[in-house]
């Protein structure tokens, strides 16, 4: 088999809940809408591959570029089964552009349309393919807690998920220490204790505040896990966090390569590993995170993309839970299904994804201009 043509594209999607909050605005910007590039793969054998990536900050359009200009010549003609060869065929091309960042997350959409080829090649889903470790798996609402959410909102938005049977929530945190615990407090009494309840705080705590707030919410709260408490530049912050408290501290949403895993996990400093499939390089690269994470024993949890979380955790037994986040669901015909309270991989060969052309057309991003 040989790919005859990559096609990509960028959509603009907007958010039904922005993420945005005063100290956003510093440190992010106000982030209303996320960046999908799309990745079609042609092949000889007329097995279409679909992958794709999302950015939050910009990059949208040098991702288009890296994909037509400098990925595409390095995989048309190529075996796209092949997908270990061309990972390495495709880093020493463009070692000089990007060891990490944009040219990974390009990459990984590629990548996954290789994956998406070989499950249709194969006539298998995805989740067959990686292994068949259930055929549900475990789910939390995770558009639920915004920073900019009032209380009575996070309330709302948490029962809405707790309704659908799903097995619980999590809060961001990392604002005002007191605004924090009085939302968690309000939060937690309102659904109750037995629905699991995970907070994040998205590198925004330093470390002090981040112990005081950990303990707080493991005697007050019962918080399942503690995600990003601080920078992710500071490991061995992460790594006292981790001796002095409970809560098991959860971490990868922001690591770019399995040596950043390996450094977190040589230290001591992650409970729970969240590598993204689409910063990292794609499932051929994750499934690397996820081999050293079943040596160190460390239980995984996929960040975001349910679409393609839901084939890693029902594939491998050690994905324990899916992120579900709707971002891109507007970009797809049918999106994942929710049965019991548990996710559910589709049974059509691949990644099972289709896009909705009207939405396609409707959120394309104009390649000049602003
Ligand atoms: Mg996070």
């Amino acid at each position: 088999m040989k790919i005859t043509q990559l096609e990509s594209q960028v959509l603009r999607l907007p958010l039904t809940r922005p993420i945005s909050a005063p100290r956003d605005n510093e440190r992010g910007g106000r982030i209303d809408h996320v960046f999908l590039l799309v990745v079609h793969l042609d092949t000889d054998t007329g097995h279409r591959g679909l992958g794709f990536a999302y950015t939050m900050q910009g990059g949208a359009r040098a991702m288009k570029a890296i994909a037509d200009d400098d990925l595409a010549p390095v995989l048309v003609g190529e075996d796209p089964l092949d997908h270990e060869r061309l990972a390495i065929k495709a880093y020493w091309r463009l070692q000089t552009i990007g060891r990490r960042g944009l040219v990974a997350q390009v990459y990984s959409a590629i990548d996954l349309a290789l994956w998406d080829i070989k499950g249709k090649a194969a006539g298998l889903p995805l989740y067959k393919l990686l292994g068949g470790a259930r055929e549900a798996a475990p789910v939390y609402g995770s558009d639920a807690g915004w920073l900019w959410m009032s209380p009575k909102d996070l309330i709302e938005a948490s029962r809405g998920y707790l309704e659908q049977g799903m097995m619980g929530v999590k809060i961001k945190v990392g604002g005002d220490p007191e605004a924090d615990a009085d939302r968690l407090t309000q939060v937690r009494e309102a659904i109750g204790e037995d629905p699991w309840l995970a907070v994040d705080a998205n590198q925004r705590y330093d470390y002090g505040t981040a112990l005081a707030m950990g303990r707080f919410f493991e005697e007050e709260i019962g918080v399942d896990w503690f995600e990003e408490p601080i920078s992710c530049e500071d490991v061995d912050g992460h790594a006292r966090l981790c001796e002095r408290l409970e809560v098991p501290i959860a971490v990868g949403e922001t690591l770019f390569g399995r040596d950043e895993f390996e450094r977190y996990l040589d230290k001591g400093a992650v409970d729970v590993l969240q590598p993204d499939v689409t910063r990292l390089g794609g499932l051929t690269a994750w499934l690397k995170v996820a081999a050293l994470a079943e040596q160190r024993q460390r239980p995984l949890a996929p960040h975001l993309m349910p679409e393609v979380a839901v084939h890693l955790a029902c594939g491998l037994p050690g994905v324990q839970v899916v992120e579900y986040m709707p971002w891109f669901f507007t970009a797809f015909v049918e999106t994942p299904a929710i049965a019991n309270g548990q996710i559910v991989p589709p049974q059509r060969p691949g990644l099972g994804l289709e896009m909705n052309a009207e939405a396609v057309e409707k959120y394309a991003l104009p390649m000049t201009g602003s």
